[in-house]
């Protein structure tokens, strides 16, 4: 039995995971919820799989949640900092990060720090300090297990084999809604489009990502971390169907793949149950419906925020934590209408100029770049021209 805390319960990862929790009652039970404002969910999940805590971490919703669980053995806190206690506790073995964003960053770290089993969905995290909590997961002994599709394939690919034969890792990109288009079509996209995507069923922010390509491009960053790449190691290809999750090469020219139908339960799976995989009855790959699977360089060009995403990961320091935050601010901006999807990339781009370069960052560095880098993206959208209709 493994005894969970699933971070971000309310979220496209979390609902999810907690539907491969109910389909396995015997291996799984939950021992802490977390999410942010979505209370009436929160509330409906703790009644259900009855948790030995929730934490709500946007204190505004404390009040209704703790008067909900009143009368149920469920301990209720709120705020970011309970949250950084809670994933401590002694009952917990295994923490699903499935927070949005850099706001996820510090629980994994409590978590890491107090020895728990770590399945990661939350790719920010690595983006923005890969290298340090890497660092503290291997100091505690502690293994960090992706959730995410791509890393969970190449995972997959690399059990039984070692790190020093793999010449390349090649994470595979569906493209996106907008694949093939040019920039005189992107200019006039808008968010209801944009998040669309053609094979998954995603949370707001890395459907708009996968748009821009910039989910694929924080994926480089993030592969590179949690499996110890030199950047030159890792490769992006476009393949629009989404049946190969990523692949691996190794020196002798032998190429590993994991292939499967695009669903996210799957890679969840196989995270929490790790190194046990699990049967299940979900939909079956059937080769003869996919008569071809095909594959392309990436648009650099058009998709801009791959290239600069590429480029950040091979200036490190705190360049992917201001790219990052940039990011969060024009996604979240354009997902109200208030900046064109072309636009996104000009303001990361004119923001990693502004905030300063820091060489060897440490976490009082990631945070106080994190909030410039949102301050000046602040600025920027406001002088957006959408903004001002
Ligand atoms: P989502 O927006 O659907 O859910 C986010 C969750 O995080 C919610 O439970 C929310 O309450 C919580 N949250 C949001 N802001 C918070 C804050 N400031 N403090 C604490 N909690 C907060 O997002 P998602 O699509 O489930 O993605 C979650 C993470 O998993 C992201 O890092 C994403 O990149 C990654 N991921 C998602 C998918 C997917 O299919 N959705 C696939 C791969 C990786
Ligand atoms: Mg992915």
């Amino acid at each position: 039995m493994k005894r969970l805390a699933i971070l971000g319960s309310t979220g496209s990862i979390g609902t999810q995971a907690l539907e491969v929790v109910a389909a396995h009652p015997d291996l799984f039970e939950v021992e802490v919820l977390s999410a942010h404002s979505n209370a009436s969910l929160l509330i409906e999940q703790a009644k259900k799989f009855k948790p030995n805590a929730v934490v709500v971490t946007n204190e505004a919703k404390y009040k209704e949640v703790k008067e909900a669980l009143l009368m149920l053995p469920i301990k209720v806190f709120s705020g970011n900092d309970s949250l950084n206690e809670v994933v401590q506790w002694q009952a917990i073995d295994t923490v699903l990060g499935a927070i949005l964003g850099f706001a996820g960053l510090s629980s994994i770290l409590a978590a890491i720090d107090a020895g728990k089993r770590i399945a990661l969905a939350n790719k920010e995290t690595l983006v923005v300090a890969g290298e340090l909590v890497m660092q503290r997961a291997r100091e505690k002994g502690v293994a960090v297990i992706p959730v995410d599709s791509e890393h969970s394939a190449i995972f997959q690919c690399m059990v039984g084999e070692d790190l020093n034969a793999v010449e390349k890792m090649i994470l595979t990109a569906s493209g996106g809604p907008f694949l093939g288009r040019k920039p005189n079509y992107l200019v006039n996209v808008k968010a209801s489009h944009a998040i669309q995507h053609p094979n998954w069923s995603m949370g707001a922010k890395i459907s708009i990502d996968s748009a821009t390509l910039m989910n694929k491009g924080l994926e480089m960053i993030e592969a590179k971390w949690l499996f110890g790449l030199r950047n030159e190691q890792v490769e992006v290809v476009i393949h629009p169907q989404s049946i190969i999750h990523s692949m691996v090469q190794f020196t002798d020219g032998s190429v590993k793949a994991q292939l499967g139908l695009p669903d996210m339960k799957l890679p969840i799976q196989y995270a929490l149950a790790f190194p046990k995989r699990i049967a299940n009855t979900y939909k079956r790959l059937d080769f003869k419906d996919f008569s071809k699977l095909t594959f392309e360089a990436p648009d650099y060009k058009t998709f801009r925020n791959l290239a600069i995403a590429k480029d950040v990961m091979f200036k490190g320091g705190n360049a992917p934590c201001v790219m990052n935050a940039a990011n969060e601010m024009v996604v979240n901006a354009f997902l109200q209408n208030k900046v064109g999807f072309l636009e996104m990339s000009d303001m990361i781009e004119k923001t990693l100029d502004q905030v300063p370069f820091i060489e060897q960052p440490a976490l009082d560095d990631f945070r106080e770049s994190d909030a410039e880098a949102r301050n000046c993206a602040v600025e920027f959208i406001k002088k957006s021209q959408l903004s001002m209709y």
